[in-house]
């Protein structure tokens, strides 16, 4: 079974939803127009399809190997990153000025979905080189841009990020590697890091890690930490590749998933000769860092969402072809088990969520590309949105998505639980999203503490008073207007929890205690108003497909049978209103025990 995606929906929303043409006339995309942005991605569902996606089975099963501080990737991994890397994918966000394709993000975004969705494992080394590559462009001196940026975007060398210590997980400011500054302006890095995605290799001849530690006298704590480019292997002045610097591979994890993409324990400094690059300035390391750790969770939601499109178009054709049991209605022999309303329940609820993963991920990479375009106040407005939906794309994807590919298991019954359909590695490889790049625990903590109250709370209002006139448009609509009015409910509650537990005594408790929910909510309600939305735009344009054919809406079902563009608006519809009638609910529940101050968690005795 191949990777397959809902590409009708992936261009929906790329190019009918989301202003795509509008902001690719904008000078920084001015090499881009729609008919090119449109190849980029045929050719990216291609590479998805036929290179990436058969590798995917042997990252599981092959996996990555370690022997004496080397490690291999399984072979096709090295024939798929020479396409990816000939192509430009690695850059195909990046500077032009370092040989990147410089695409707008929300195209980058919707090529992420389909590698992740093809190979997770695969896919991660291109993130963390392109991430590593932005650090350098954005804070590294001219050399060391002239040094590693090309090579980097090219995906000639790949790049990481290390900041996890065995006892610095959640808690960075607890990392203790340091960092010795030299004659030369260099400095000496010694330490260990651990869990270091593709921290060594045999793709490329180089990596180069981004590394936090620690210089003497720094402060305790994330003040005290900068940030360095560290090669495997150093580089001489006309680029040439020198002696290994100091950095040992000193094993890779036994996972429960993504088994091709390595997890590495690198030791810098065994020998005390491992030279690093300072980035900015000393003490800057984590503000630094949270830049690459900013679209690096953007890109984990997407993992997520991109993990679970696959496992849903999976369990829809399984569900085509497998044989079980009568009609409900009755009638003689079995038939495929798509006709039995619980399996078309857990199809559309996956497919359902999905779309609004799509839909919250695609909005929030076109505000990024606003924030870039955009000047003065716009900017600025553009900028606080990506902020405050930065945590909900990482965290409420990622739960959602792991959720999805259980459902999607499900729809396989025994063997979804077996090795010969992949619904088991897209449940066990999905599972990560929710907790590298900063836990969903912490991405919540990130939420409200820091992200809702934000420029006095200018960002959540604009989001919600969005939501709120979307719910008042649609709430007269014959077909929509349920739906449209759990919105707003949906939005007056969570406006009460914004304006009720502040006042509390014990409000500070009961919002730490509830951030997981409360984000949970925020990102439900995002779902449910995004979908709507395209709901009403389906809606409109399935009017229009009806009267163009001459058929009445009411006797649709043989054309939505037969015609690919009626089923996929018609779906589209409904997909919302399940959305809206199962999801939003949620809200409601979950803004009883916030608004009651349900805190039994805290009285328990553990
Ligand atoms: C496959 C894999 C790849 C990874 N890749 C990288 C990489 O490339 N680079 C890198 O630097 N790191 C990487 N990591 C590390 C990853 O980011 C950490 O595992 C993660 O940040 C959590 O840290 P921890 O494992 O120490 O968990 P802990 O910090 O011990 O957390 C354990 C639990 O406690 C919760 N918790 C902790 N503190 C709080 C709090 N204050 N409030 C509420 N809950 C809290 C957490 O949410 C979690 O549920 C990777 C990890 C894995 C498994």
């Amino acid at each position: 079974m191949g990777y397959e995606v809902d590409i009708h929906d992936l261009k929906f929303q790329l190019f009918d939803w989301l202003p795509a043409e509008d902001l690719l006339g904008a000078e920084k995309f001015a090499d881009w127009d729609m008919e090119n942005v449109e190849m980029v991605i045929d050719e990216a569902v291609r590479i998805a399809r036929e290179e990436l996606g058969p590798t995917n089975e042997d990252g599981d099963r092959i996996g990555s190997h370690w022997e004496d501080g080397r490690v291999t990737v399984p072979e096709s991994f090295k024939s798929a990153y020479q396409t990816v890397r000939e192509g430009g994918w690695v850059g195909c966000v990046s500077s032009p000025e370092y040989g990147g394709l410089g695409l707008p993000d929300l195209v980058g975004a919707a090529v992420n979905e389909l590698f992740a969705g093809a190979n997770l494992s695969f896919s991660l080394s291109s993130l963390l080189t392109r991430g590593t590559a932005h650090l350098i462009e954005n804070f590294g001196t001219d050399e060391l841009k002239a040094t590693y940026c090309e090579r980097l975007i090219s995906g000639e060398w790949t790049g990481t990020m290390c900041l996890t210590e065995p006892q610095a997980g959640s808690d960075v400011g607890a990392s203790t590697s340091k960092a010795e500054p030299q004659d030369d302006g260099s400095y000496l890095i010694s330490g260990e890091k651990i869990f270091i995605t593709y921290g060594e290799h045999d793709m490329t001849d180089n990596i180069v890690h981004a590394v936090l530690a620690r210089t003497p006298d720094a402060p305790a704590g994330t003040r005290g930490l900068s940030l360095f480019a560290v090669p495997k292997f150093r580089v001489a002045a006309d680029g040439a590749l020198g002696e290994p610097n100091d950095v040992y591979c000193a094993g890779v994890e036994h996972k429960l998933g993504i088994h091709g993409s390595p997890t590495c324990s690198i030791i810098f400094g065994r020998e005390g000769a491992c030279q690093g690059f300072l980035l900015g300035e000393e003490g800057q390391g984590m503000r630094q860092m949270f830049q690459m750790m900013n679209s690096a969770r953007l890109e984990v939601g997407l993992q997520a969402a991109a993990v679970a499109g696959a496992a849903q178009q999976a369990a829809l054709a399984y569900a085509k072809e497998r044989l079980q049991m009568r009609h409900w209605t009755g009638g003689p022999g079995q038939v495929p088990i798509v006709e039995h309303p619980d399996v078309r329940r857990m199809l559309l609820s996956s497919s359902a969520y999905v779309q609004a993963m799509r839909a919250l991920l695609l909005r929030t990479a076109y505000y990024i590309d606003m924030a870039h375009v955009a000047e003065g106040e716009e900017r600025e407005r553009y900028q606080a949105l990506v902020e405050l939906l930065t945590p909900v794309c990482k965290a409420w994807c990622s739960d959602w998505g792991f959720r999805v590919t259980e459902w999607c298991l499900q729809v396989f019954g025994g063997y979804g639980y077996t090795r010969d359909y992949p619904a088991e590695q897209y449940l066990r490889d999905n599972k990560i999203a929710s907790i590298y790049e900063g836990t969903n625990g912490i991405q919540a903590l990130d939420f409200v503490a820091r992200k809702l109250p934000a420029r006095g709370g200018q960002a959540v209002r604009e989001v919600l008073g969005a939501a709120a006139a979307t719910a008042k448009e649609l709430a007269g609509d014959d077909q929509l207007g349920g739906s449209a009015r759990l919105l707003g409910e949906a939005v007056a509650q969570i406006g009460a929890i914004l304006e009720q537990v502040p006042k509390r005594d014990d409000g500070r408790l009961i919002v730490v205690l509830n951030a997981v929910p409360m984000l949970d909510s925020f990102g439900t309600l995002l779902g449910a108003h995004f979908l709507l939305e395209q709901a009403s735009m389906a809606s409109g344009r399935l009017a229009e497909l009806l009267a163009e054919k001459g058929v009445d809406p009411a006797d649709a079902r043989e054309l939505l049978e037969s015609n690919e563009d009626a089923a996929f608006l018609h779906n589209k519809v409904q997909s919302a209103m399940h959305f809206c009638y199962r999801a939003l609910p949620s809200v409601t529940a979950q803004s009883v025990a916030i608004l009651a101050g349900e805190k039994t968690a805290m009285e328990a005795v553990f």
